[in-house]
């Protein structure tokens, strides 16, 4: 475990946020190396008794044991939380804000799902009155459940992505979204074409790409509801702008992969389709991936790409196991992140997100380690999303986004931690692989947001 502390790290930062305001003490846990690849002990930074100091503007300006720096902020605010752990905020690398209110629609599997229960539900957010209520309840949820940034879809209507920043820019967080684009195998109501999508989604990026912490993916749906036109519509856009993400699914299930198969004679695989267009680079995002070929996934590595793993949609929908080795494998390794897939996926929490990713793990002979999930679930989802400079740890001039979890959030969970504050690794692995598998909303005691508590309000 690594311990030290970061006054020098506070030096270099002071000057330009604006010097320590307040602090935080407890018990801390973040990733300094990512523990697929690293020794688990040297990739964790556990704090029993820390100190997190911020400034002002919300960024963090130290970090390290109490005893250590206590003397240096003895003028300081200082906020205590004793029994508590206190982690950076979850980052959910797919997710998608109009099918809040269609989780648990009963029986079908992916397109049969889209076309029965999907379309008709994304064809609300027409109305830029609703999208604006549906985002606010969107964003209250995500920070219920310890989510602090995430990589959003919007419908195909630009007003439903603008309703969505206006409602994340009003809570200073930092959010990715993106206006569907789709031009085909769907109703018409929900259709646009390639140059009303790039017309929209250019103006979309003109108001709101890097407008205070948001940020712009470029969105089509999948190969199967964009048109070849309109992928490379697509691509020109992430020409034009080099710094807006793509996000897409990406072979998820069988069907849909022969399905794309005979839209796309011509591409050698599903990814092909995306990479004929130019959308495969270092800051694309691919949800699912759970038919992914060795090939494929070795072309993802290549371009430095990501995938947002989403065990409880696969799960649900019944797409498949997503082949994690391959993923974390070390000679061709994938940035990989969680993603709770909110409507096909079954909650917005990412322990519970992270409890069926360990499950899927174990259908495949495979183990997933406390450690390693809650990695994925902060500083490997900064990482997949290009965004490790800014969130996913404590590290000094970062921007201070973190959760307070809460050990003995239920019962049950009383009675399996009666000693809240970990004093060795193995009680942390212990505690921790707790949360995972039995916590949810009700584990995450409060939310943060640039500093400041933003759940409960
Ligand atoms: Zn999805």
């Amino acid at each position: 475990m690594s311990s030290q502390s970061s006054a020098t790290a506070y030096q270099a930062t002071n000057s330009k946020t604006g010097g320590p305001c307040h602090g935080l003490r407890g018990a801390f846990l973040d990733f300094v190396a990512d523990p697929f690849f690293t020794d688990e002990a040297a990739s964790i930074r556990y704090l029993p008794d820390g100190l997190l100091v911020m400034d002002a503007t919300g960024h963090i300006c130290d970090f390290g044991p109490y005893d250590t720096l206590a003397a240096l902020y003895g003028d300081i605010p200082v906020e205590v939380y004793r029994d508590r752990l206190i982690m950076p905020g979850f980052i959910d690398t797919h997710i998608h804000f109009p099918q809040i209110g269609m989780m648990a629609a009963y029986g079908e599997q992916l397109l049969e799902w889209l076309n029965k229960y999907t379309f008709p539900t994304e064809r609300k957010f027409q109305d830029p009155d609703f999208a604006r209520e549906m985002a606010d309840r969107f964003l209250d949820e995500l920070l219920r459940n310890g989510t602090t940034t995430a990589l959003v879809f919007a419908a195909v209507f630009p007003q439903s992505a603008d309703a969505f920043f206006a409602a994340a820019q009003a809570r200073h967080l930092r959010m990715i979204a993106g206006k569907v684009m789709m031009d085909r195998n769907a109703p018409d109501y929900l259709c646009d074409t390639p140059e009303s999508a790039y017309a929209d989604s250019k103006a979309l990026i003109e108001k709101w790409h890097q407008t205070d912490r948001l940020l712009y993916a470029v969105t089509p749906r999948f190969a199967i509801t964009s048109t070849p036109e309109q992928l490379q519509k697509a691509g020109q856009l992430l020409r034009e702008y080099p710094g807006v993400y793509l996000h897409t699914h990406l072979s998820e299930n069988v069907n849909e992969v022969g399905f794309v198969r005979e839209l796309f004679p011509d591409c050698d695989c599903y990814l092909d389709t995306y990479d004929q267009a130019g959308l495969v680079g270092e800051k694309s995002v691919f949800a699912h991936g759970v038919q992914l070929t060795d090939e494929e996934f070795r072309r993802l590595s290549a371009a430095r790409a990501a995938i947002a793993f989403c065990p409880t949609s696969n799960l649900f929908l019944g797409s498949g196991l997503f082949k994690l080795e391959q993923a974390k494998s070390a000679d061709h390794p994938v940035k990989l992140g969680l993603g709770t897939d909110v409507g096909a996926g079954t909650s917005f929490s990412l322990l519970q997100t992270a409890n069926e990713a360990y499950k899927v793990a174990q259908l495949r002979n495979q183990q997933l380690s406390p450690f390693k999930a809650l990695f994925l679930a902060t500083l490997g989802g900064a990482q997949a999303l290009g965004l490790a400079d800014k969130i996913g740890s404590f590290d000094p001039g970062k921007e201070a986004d973190f959760i307070v979890l809460n050990p003995q959030a239920t019962p049950l969970l009383t009675l399996r931690n009666p000693q809240p504050t970990a004093k060795t690794l193995a009680d942390l692995a212990d505690l921790v692989f707790s949360l995972v598998i039995m916590g949810d909303d009700r584990a995450i005691a409060a939310t943060y947001i640039m500093g400041q508590k933003s759940w409960p309000t």
